[in-house]
Order: C-alpha cells, then sequence, then structure tokens
C-alpha cells in the first residue's frame, strides 16, 4: 500500500518540487494550494502519470478550519496520512522602521501558525498509526542575520523551535519531526528580490550558485524515507555553504 504525503503549498516552487519527488518515490500525494489552482492540478496530473494517486486541495494554511478540512478531506480520500511536508510560506522584507503590522502578522499568521495547525492535524491522525513523518521547511534565515529579514528569520527561527520540541513530544508515538533550512533557492520567491541584491548574495555564497528545487526536494524525501529512521528534532542547512 502507497503512503499519503499531504505537502502545503504545492502549486509552486518547493513544494511542487517535493510533491513530485515523493511520488517518485512511491507515494500517494495531496497537492494543497492556496490561490495557484491551475497550477496545482498540473502537479496532480503529472503525479498521476507516474502512477500515483494525487489530488489537489484548497486551503489557506494560515485559517485553522481550512487546515481542519484540508485533513478531513484527505484522511476520506485516502484512509491514513504517513507524511506532512509544511512548505507553505511567504516573505515579505522590510526595515523595522518600514514595518507594515499586515504583513507581519500574515508572516506569522502563515509561516508560524500554519505550520502548528498542519503538525497538529498531521500528529491526530500520525498518533493512531503510531508512525510518521513531518519535514517542516525552514530556512537558513533562521540562522543568518539578514539587515531587512527580521519578521522572516523570527518565523523560521521559531520553526526551528518548534521542530525540536515537538521532535520531543512525538518520537514515543513514532512520530519523526525534522527540518530543511535551504539557503537561496531560485524560485518565484527569489524572482522578487531585487537584482543587485541577489548579485550580492551569490557573491557570499561559496558554491557560487544558487540551489536548485530539486536539490531541496530530495533531502527532504530523504527525511520521508527510511533513511531518517533514527534522525528527529534535527534543522539540515542545504546552502551551498553560505552560512559558514
Ligand atoms: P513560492 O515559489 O513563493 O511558493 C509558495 C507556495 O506556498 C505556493 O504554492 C503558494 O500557493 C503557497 N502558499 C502561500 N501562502 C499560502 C497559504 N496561506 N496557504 C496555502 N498555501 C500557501 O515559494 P518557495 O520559494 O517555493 O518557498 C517554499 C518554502 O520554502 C517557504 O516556506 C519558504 O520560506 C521556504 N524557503 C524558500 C527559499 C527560496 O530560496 N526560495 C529559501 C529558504 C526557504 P498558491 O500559489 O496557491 O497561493
Amino acid at each position: 500500500m502507497s503512503k499519503t504525503a499531504i505537502v502545503t503549498g504545492a502549486s509552486r516552487g518547493i513544494g511542487k518540487a517535493c510533491a513530485l519527488r515523493l511520488a517518485k518515490a512511491g507515494m500517494d500525494v495531496v497537492v494543497n494550494y492556496n490561490s495557484s489552482e491551475e497550477e496545482a492540478m498540473k502537479v496532480v496530473d503529472a503525479i498521476k502519470e507516474m502512477g500515483q494517486e494525487a489530488v489537489a486541495i484548497k486551503a489557506n494554511v494560515s485559517d485553522r478550519k481550512e487546515v481542519g478540512t484540508l485533513f478531513r478531506e484527505a484522511f476520506k480520500q485516502f484512509g491514513h496520512i504517513d507524511v506532512l511536508v509544511n512548505n507553505a510560506g511567504v516573505v515579505d522584507d522590510a526595515y523595522l522602521l518600514m514595518l507594515n503590522m499586515d504583513s507581519l502578522d500574515r508572516s506569522m499568521d502563515i509561516n508560524v501558525k500554519g505550520y502548528f495547525y498542519c503538525c497538529q492535524q498531521a500528529a491526530l491522525k500520525m498518533f493512531k498509526q503510531k508512525s510518521g513523518k513531518i519535514v517542516n521547511v525552514s530556512s537558513v534565515s533562521s540562522k543568518l542575520a539578514l539587515a531587512g529579514q527580521s519578521v522572516y528569520s523570527a518565523t523560521k527561527g521559531a520553526v526551528n523551535s518548534m521542530t525540536a520540541t515537538l521532535a520531543k513530544e512525538l518520537a514515543p508515538y513514532g512520530i519523526q519531526v525534522n527540518a530543511v533550512a535551504p539557503g537561496f533557492i531560485g524560485t518565484e520567491m527569489i524572482e522578487a528580490i531585487p537584482e543587485e541584491k541577489k548579485a550580492e548574495y551569490l557573491k557570499n555564497i561559496p558554491m557560487g550558485r544558487l540551489g536548485t528545487v530539486e536539490e531541496v526536494a530530495e533531502v527532504v524525501n530523504m527525511l520521508c524515507s527510511d533513511a531518517s529512521s533514527y534522525i528527529t528534532g534535527q534543522v539540515i542547512v542545504m546552502d551551498g555553504g553560505l552560512s559558514l
């Protein structure tokens, strides 16, 4: 029987690559999206072509009720939830004195509360199975001090702390919780950064290039596979050496 993975924010970027990689590993996948329905349906079609089951479910992860419905629908469809990749996230850089409070709330709601809502729903299902893997997508910004990124790095710092604590809480129930902390990965999120800033970041990456979404998905897949059988509570930094 195939395992079932829920990947949040799987219509684009890193989430899409994770959904495809987990399908390649033989999992059925719930492709969560918020607004990009067409893109999400394309991911579903690609997974079905690989011979796995997939369904696209719209849910805003910052809305607790919608997250409840997402997990209920996924469970109804597949009967079990074995993997959660908490990936949906936003970045909205601003210096402290320019900080917009709506943007602050939105970042906290999606990047922090959304991760909690999804972890809680996943754990409710995984408790009963006495097994499960949760991978939280953090960021190397949680480890660096990049001017203008205080909100984003605070949200990702929260992801790292919740990963460690939830790993300890859930280990007795056979549930592993880990995180990946990517550096600069070529996605729409990075496209939004001004060219001069991007060039400056590139100079600081010892490997001299951006990472790819496939490279992130490979590590996420490892953390969702038997290869991670004795790993929990860890944040795996993958940044081409940026944080060294
Ligand atoms: P992206 O290309 O901007 O894609 C974001 C995804 O999240 C989309 O699928 C979007 O869905 C979804 N999303 C946004 N808000 C949502 C919400 N409220 N509810 C449900 N889904 C929502 O981003 P990305 O670069 O792939 O980043 C994915 C994750 O990796 C984020 O957590 C980010 O912080 C982290 N990360 C990225 C980088 C990087 O260099 N790109 C580096 C480190 C960490 P819709 O389009 O349907 O709204």
